[in-house]
């Protein structure tokens, strides 16, 4: 008797969007349909979570109703694909987080995943109207096959008020019906208005079209100059793929680019993609995710969360700068988006293609052994000539005291000024000043809570910690000695320079750009559109004016302080500086006006500046491609980190030092530290940190896995993360 009651249960196991390293089981009511790759419902615990059906068993074994529960619910979407499965199971293991952790990025829609609501329409119900008015005939002619309308839209197409609709409605001409929900966006148009080609960038698109049209795993890395035309050269190779019907996903390193990159799309394809990031309204964020995963949007261009949308015939994978330190996520999960978008393509086996002016390393050296392809774009486009750029040697030409823009910089912007054109000048520096001191103990304010100076914003008049957000309103005493109106600030932040600036020009018009404008991105915009329109003389901002923007009359890009990167111990510092100094100066002289790029910096003869100013990035590669090697940094070697942080300090130490020892031992991995890390103290949390370091060929996750299994477990008060290749030392 009770064996028969559970009989032929239909068990299914099912992945969690929670943190959980294994499926749990459920049972599925008789009622309910279920495929592998379900979306489904659960109770978990006295919660509710949605999760993805990974197993289907049917058993006749007594799993004593008691202990398995049942599903709540099935939605109604396509499942989840094997390939998308494929990936979310590759992306755990090589990063090392718990399997739930990254169903949760895939569903990233909230727990209700209500379904799209049908709208109400109306078709024609067979019946002929007695009385027959040529308004009414022509809505009977378009209505007649039986097609679905919305009233408005129909009395809309006819060119008939709403009203005759409805009479016929009222005579029973038509019943009601349900009208599937709108698509968010039309299907973009491959012929609406494409460039010709240049020559070589003909050459490069049919490299890129034929990796599409083979439709199998490949990269291709296009490394073309600032304004050589690699968004028009991969924009064919889209076309290429929306012509066969395969849905696009273009990453873009920062949300703030994406308007610009919105709208070129827009002028070539007739329509905009769909942009997908953190800052969607939930309603939105699932109304996209429900129709990438029905096919109905086929183009989405957005941060790196986007790689895990559930794409159902997705046939290109577009990656914009490539080199961007902003793919790496650092959080719960750390990955690289750039990777883990050559692994999605390798699953699905579709084409990639890495886009930048200038490549990572890594991506250099899998083009150099014939991994990926390499595409080259070495010229500008049309009789755009790359900026005349000059270092400024701070040793011979120091500003006068608490002035930070040297005279020959001084000179630069006023030229341009009389030529009325623009002036970019680039600080890596939010705020006024970096540091504030008294002058009379030397004491310097630090974040209570991180350890980090705080930054003056004298535009809020406070003290601001940029790690977690702290703040206190700017100080007049010391609060150590007492003494008052004796505090300095120290070194520029953007606002500072600004201050310069317009003491010098009085005249000019004057933006600062950075992330602390107020008004968000919107307001960003309108400030971009503004300096494209040439209201703007002078732009001075941070990283956020480095990328992507043309403007079209800027002919001078000055650096404030080049070195700023260089110091940090960070063995992708030289790399960084050389890509952050070629993207800025790559803003100036975009459409063939004469233009230079002016670089302050206290070491000239660093091969970071010699590789700018003689624009060589060749030999500037090479030379750091042949001093990675020996030293086995990435790619020819792994680096991995460790970072343990608690609330209490000893504590955190403590766990790192057993960590260590757990360590495996024989391995030809190497393990340094525990040892305080530089930010040794964020948000209140004791950080220290491991570093693992092996060649090309080891087993960087046996290690660790083997590592922790061997370590004591965490406690609460602990938290331990896993960045495997580590983009941050900090
Ligand atoms: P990149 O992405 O390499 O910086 P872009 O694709 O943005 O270069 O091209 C730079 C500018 O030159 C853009 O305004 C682009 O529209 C224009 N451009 C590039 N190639 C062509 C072409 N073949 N015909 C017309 N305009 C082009
Ligand atoms: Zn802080």
């Amino acid at each position: 008797m009770e064996k028969n009651s559970t009989s032929d249960k239909k068990i299914v196991a099912v992945l969690l969007s929670a943190p959980t390293e294994r499926p749990y089981f459920y049972i599925v009511p008789d009622e309910k349909q279920i495929i592998l790759g379900s979306i489904v419902r659960v109770p978990l615990g006295s919660r509710q979570v949605v999760g993805i059906v990974t197993d289907i068993t049917t058993t006749t074994k007594d799993f004593s109703a008691k202990k398995l529960r049942q599903i709540s619910e099935v939605f109604d979407y396509p499942a989840i694909q094997l390939e998308l499965m494929k990936f979310i199971h590759f992306v755990s293991s090589y990063t090392l987080s718990p399997i739930g952790l990254i169903v949760r990025m895939v569903l990233r829609v909230s727990t209700t995943f209500t379904p799209e609501e049908m709208l109400k329409g109306i078709r024609f119900s067979g019946r002929m109207p007695e009385r027959i008015t040529p308004q009414r005939m022509r809505v009977l002619e378009l209505s007649r096959n039986g097609i679905v309308w919305s009233r408005t839209a129909l009395a809309r197409a006819a060119n008939v008020s709403i009203s005759v609709v409805d009479g016929l409605k009222a005579k029973g001409v038509f019943e009601r019906a349900e009208l599937p929900p709108a698509s968010i966006v039309p299907l973009p148009d491959i012929t609406c208005k494409s460039v010709i080609l240049e020559n070589h960038q003909r050459k490069a698109a049919n490299v890129l079209q034929d990796a599409v049209l083979k439709n199998r795993f490949s990269v291709c890395l296009l490394d073309g100059v600032t304004g050589s035309g690699k968004t028009e050269v991969y924009f064919e190779a889209i076309a290429y793929a929306l012509n066969q019907g395969r849905q696009v996903l273009i990453l873009l390193p920062e949300i703030a680019l994406t308007q610009q990159f919105l709208d070129r799309f827009y002028a070539r394809f007739g329509v905009a993609p769909i942009d997908w990031h953190s800052d969607l309204t939930p309603r939105r964020r699932e109304r996209i995710w429900q129709q990438v995963a029905k096919g109905r949007i086929q183009v989405i261009a957005g941060a790196r969360s986007a790689l895990f949308l559930p794409f159902q015939n997705l046939g290109l994978i577009v990656v914009d700068e490539e080199h961007d330190a902003a793919y790496k996520q650092e959080g719960q999960v750390f990955y690289n988006a750039r990777d883990m978008a050559v692994a999605r393509g390798q699953i699905i086996g579709i084409p990639v293609i890495l886009a930048s002016a200038t490549p990572s390393i890594e991506s250099q050296v899998n083009a150099k052994q014939g991994r990926y392809r390499y595409i080259h774009l070495p010229l500008r486009f049309g009789c755009a000539a790359m900026p005349n750029i000059k270092t400024i040697d701070m040793r011979n030409n120091p500003p006068p005291a608490k002035h930070f823009l040297s005279p020959p910089m001084i000179t630069a912007i006023r030229e341009v000024l009389q030529r009325k054109e623009q002036s970019l000048l680039f600080l890596n520096r939010r705020g006024y000043a970096p540091l504030t001191l008294c002058r009379v103990c030397a004491h310097r304010f630090s974040c209570p809570n991180c350890s980090i100076w705080l930054v003056e914003h004298r535009h809020y008049s406070r003290l601001q910690c940029h790690h977690c957000g702290y703040h206190q309103s700017m100080p007049k005493v010391c609060p150590e000695c007492g003494a008052i109106d004796h505090l300095v600030a120290c070194g520029p932040g953007i606002e500072r320079i600004a201050e310069e600036v317009s003491k010098k020009f009085s005249d000019a018009r004057i933006l600062v750009l950075s992330t602390d404008i107020e008004g968000g991105l919107k307001q960003l915009h309108s400030e971009l559109e503004a300096v494209s329109r040439g209201h703007i003389d002078i732009v001075i901002g941070t990283q956020l004016i480095t990328k992507g923007h043309n403007f079209p009359r800027v002919t001078l890009v000055g650096v404030i302080d080049a070195d700023l990167g260089l110091a940090n111990g960070d063995p992708r510092a030289a790399e960084r500086t050389f890509q952050l100094l070629s993207q800025v100066t790559g803003r100036a002289g975009r459409t063939g006006l004469k233009s230079r790029g002016l670089i302050q910096t206290w070491q000239p003869d660093h091969p970071v500046m010699k590789a700018i100013v003689t624009n060589n990035s060749t030999a500037f590669y090479a030379r750091e491609i042949e001093e990675r090697e020996p030293n086995r940094l990435p790619p020819f070697g792994r680096l991995a980190a460790l970072i343990v942080s608690g609330k209490a300090r000893e504590e955190v130490e403590n766990y790192a030092r057993a960590l260590r020892r757990a360590a495996p031992r024989g391995s030809d991995i190497n393990v340094f530290g525990p040892a305080e890390a530089p930010l040794s103290l964020v948000r209140g949390r004791y950080r220290f940190r491991l570093l693992l370091h092996g060649d090309r060929r080891v087993n960087m996750q046996a290690f660790i896995r083997s590592l922790l299994a061997a370590a004591p477990a965490t406690r609460r008060s602990i938290c331990l993360q896993i960045d495997i290749d580590p983009q941050s030392f900090l």
